[in-house]
């Protein structure tokens, strides 16, 4: 496995600590620039140490110089040039739900530009069908709204409550709705953002063009390696709760589940909600009435006439197969209307943590359908066959949630009882189970990511994973950022 440690840099900033701090009270407010050593440790990591730091206080990376609470793109402008002309590292963060070490301050005396508070609004376009807000407008904020006016984003990542415009940009995320709404990508229309030297860029609004390459992507997915983003349009949908139909069946085999998505997939159907469990992801949803089964769910949705005509091919296509057993409706809509993370499960996970030192994580890959299998299979048996704490692994599985027409992902899923000292949790445990499904993935031609960004714990497999068209990845690292000093550590091993 060739995982080496997280790198830890020295600034290479001209000014000290405290020249950092008086060089950003020039630019902003006083009550915009925090020092206080609580918000700096917190600012220092996120959910890939939340072990050590949310359950146990321990923070072993260096802490930022400063958390810059911005509230214009002006402010982020003029923040932005002047860590750039004093190379200093700029963490940028909104919503803090990155669980891929996105948000770890690895250089000494960096800034953390938080965009929370830019969480205006700015324009519902009922009529062109999209929405602009700022970079920290909380997405489940913004859904409630445009649901009380029958609208929907019909973006539904777990993290909804907490996940903000500029974090689910960054990080191309997606939501559990996604086979029938596509992902973020899918969905964003037009972005304003900030580049290091300060200069303000802005994509328009309009539904497709043909003006050259499309770079909406230069910035989605950026994990705040490349620029900083302050405003998103996306697209909205009509709110038609009313019309869903919810399907699910209990089924005896994970690859035939497989199959079944892609015979539903290829078909040319597209529910909205299209999953299938293995038998330990399902027993942590469905353990009231799994049977030791694979659990598959599925939700159709649109007009009332169409959502009902797609369950009816979905119920045609399972029910081909041996071996599935059809459930009640409600307990997929029960489930289903459960599953976002508020800071309630947050609260409940760590109070978990620190009582029974143990803890779950998740790595999300994705292969087509003439590989998906394989990465399935290999990945769990190399975990089994490799990992040095296997007795402490409680639970081992996976499950896929969103497929195309060519192929799947898989989110592995692990719990773990923890046995060393808090500090050691992520060498011992999640790195290696990490790496190990990351190194599987590879080998068989999959993607070692499909939806969290690639974080500071994938960067050793960057080049891997992008094979020759890393040129292009590295060309956008040298042009936009020269003095490397956008979230160094993310993305690019050694930007
Ligand atoms: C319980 C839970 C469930 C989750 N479920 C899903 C899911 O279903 N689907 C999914 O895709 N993800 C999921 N995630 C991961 C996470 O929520 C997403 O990656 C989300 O998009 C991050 O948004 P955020 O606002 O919290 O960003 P942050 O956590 O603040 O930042 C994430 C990354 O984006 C960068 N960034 C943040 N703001 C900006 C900006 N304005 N400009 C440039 N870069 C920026 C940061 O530097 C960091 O690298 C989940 C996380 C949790 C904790």
């Amino acid at each position: 496995m060739k995982w080496k440690q997280v790198e830890i840099h020295e600034s290479r900033s001209k000014l000290s600590r405290e020249e950092i701090v008086k060089g950003l009270l020039n630019i902003l407010p006083k009550e915009q620039v925090i020092t206080d050593e609580q918000t700096l440790k917190e600012n220092s990591c996120d959910r890939f140490r939340k072990y050590p730091s949310k359950g146990f206080g321990i923070y072993t990376l260096p802490y930022p110089a400063a958390v810059v609470k911005v509230k214009s793109t002006e402010e982020v402008a003029k923040v932005l040039k002047f860590l750039n002309e004093n190379k200093i590292n700029c963490v940028p963060r909104t919503g803090s739900t990155a669980t891929e070490g996105g948000l770890e301050t690895t250089v000494k005396d960096s800034v953390v530009v938080d965009g929370s508070l830019m969480k205006k609004v700015i324009k519902i376009d009922e009529e062109a069908m999209q929405v602009t807000g700022e970079c920290g407008v909380i997405l489940g904020d913004l859904e409630d709204k445009l649901r009380s006016m029958g609208y929907t984003t019909g973006h539904s990542p777990q993290s909804k409550p907490q996940a903000q415009l500029g974090g689910l940009v960054a990080t191309r995320s997606i939501g559990q709705l996604s086979t029938y709404y596509g992902a973020i990508e899918d969905m964003i229309v037009g972005v304003e953002a900030v580049f290091p030297d300060g200069t303000i860029t802005r994509i328009k609004n309009v539904p497709r063009r043909s003006a050259g390459p499309d770079i909406r992507h230069v910035i989605v997915g950026n994990e705040g390696t490349l620029c900083y983003i302050t405003e998103v349009t996306i697209k909205i949908f009509k709110y038609m709760p009313e019309n869903m139909v919810y399907l699910g069946w209990k089924i005896d085999d994970m690859h035939k589940g497989l199959d079944i998505i892609r015979e539903i997939i290829v078909s040319g159907l597209r529910p909205s909600l299209c999953r299938v469990y293995s038998e330990e992801d399902a027993h942590q949803h469905f353990y009231a009435w799994h049977e030791g089964k694979c659990v598959l769910t599925f939700a159709t949705e649109g007009l009332a006439s169409v959502a009902k005509a797609a369950s009816e091919e979905i119920i045609k296509i399972v029910e081909k197969y041996q071996g599935v057993e059809r459930v009640d409706p409600k307990l997929i809509e029960n489930w289903f209307s459960n599953l976002c993370w508020g800071q309630d499960k947050i609260d409940a996970e760590t109070a978990d943590m620190k009582a029974n030192h143990r803890l779950g994580y998740t790595t999300e890959v994705s292969g087509t359908w003439a590989v998906i299998k394989q990465i399935y299979d290999n990945c769990i048996a190399r975990i089994k066959k490799d990992f040095a704490h296997m007795d402490d692994i409680t639970m081992l599985g996976a499950h896929s949630s969103h497929s195309y027409q060519n192929g799947t992902n898989l989110y592995f899923v692990y719990d773990y009882n923890i046995n060393c000292k808090p500090e050691d949790e992520i060498n011992e445990y999640h790195i290696p189970l990490n790496a190990m499904i990351v190194e599987e993935t590879l080998k068989a031609g999959g993607s070692m990511c499909h939806h969290h960004g690639i974080g500071k714990y994938r960067t050793e497999w960057t080049k891997e994973e992008h094979g020759s068209a890393y040129y292009i990845l590295e060309k956008l690292k040298k042009t936009f950022d020269p003095n490397d000093i956008m979230n160094k550590g993310s993305i690019f091993r050694d930007n």
